[in-house]
């Protein structure tokens, strides 16, 4: 309730982008361009909230919106039972960035934690299927050690940009 990610919002696209995308028919971006409008430059996002447009990584090369619905004494929704999709979702994901002081960000890390706890199961699991290759085991058994593992790498993978290798 605090109205921060409803007066600086980002795409992961440039404007142009988003409007070709809007105009062929995307409706996710065109849902966005209805929600937001664009800041029209850097320095009107900044001195709407500075600290929540420096906390978005890449900053200073990207367009910044503000919801064209918010009412500007209030933070509360005016469209809050028939909100868009965009705005129901946010966060969409454990890693989303979000204003600094967030109420999410509590479930954020929560959320983080509890998909790592599960590529370490993944990692451990892989493990034991690794030594189990190196006994005596019959093809067939080998083929669905070599299947799992496979599995688990690509599951890995899927987080690899946020660094599951690591984990
Ligand atoms: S429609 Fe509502 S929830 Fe979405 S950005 Fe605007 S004020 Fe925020």
């Amino acid at each position: 309730m605090c109205g921060k990610c409803c007066r600086v919002a980002t795409a992961s696209v440039g404007y142009e982008e988003l409007l070709k995308l809007s105009n062929e028919g995307d409706t996710s971006a065109k849902e966005f361009l209805d929600t937001f409008e664009p800041y029209p430059s850097l320095e009107d996002a900044l001195n709407a909230d500075e600290a929540t447009v420096k906390n978005i990584p890449d900053w200073e090369n990207r367009t910044f919106y503000h919801c064209k619905h918010i009412k500007p004494d209030s933070n509360l929704c005016p469209k809050y039972e028939e909100r868009f999709d965009v705005c129901r979702t946010f966060p969409t994901s454990p890693w989303a960035v979000t204003p600094p002081g967030c109420g999410f960000e509590g479930w954020l890390f929560l959320e983080r934690e509890m998909h790592k706890k599960r590529i370490r199961q993944l990692k451990e699991e892989k493990i034991y299927y690794q030594a189990k290759l190196k006994t005596n085991i019959t093809n067939k058994e080998k083929g669905l050690y070599e299947k799992l593992i496979k599995q688990i790498d690509a599951r890995i993978n899927l987080y690899d940009k946020y660094g599951s290798k690591d984990w």
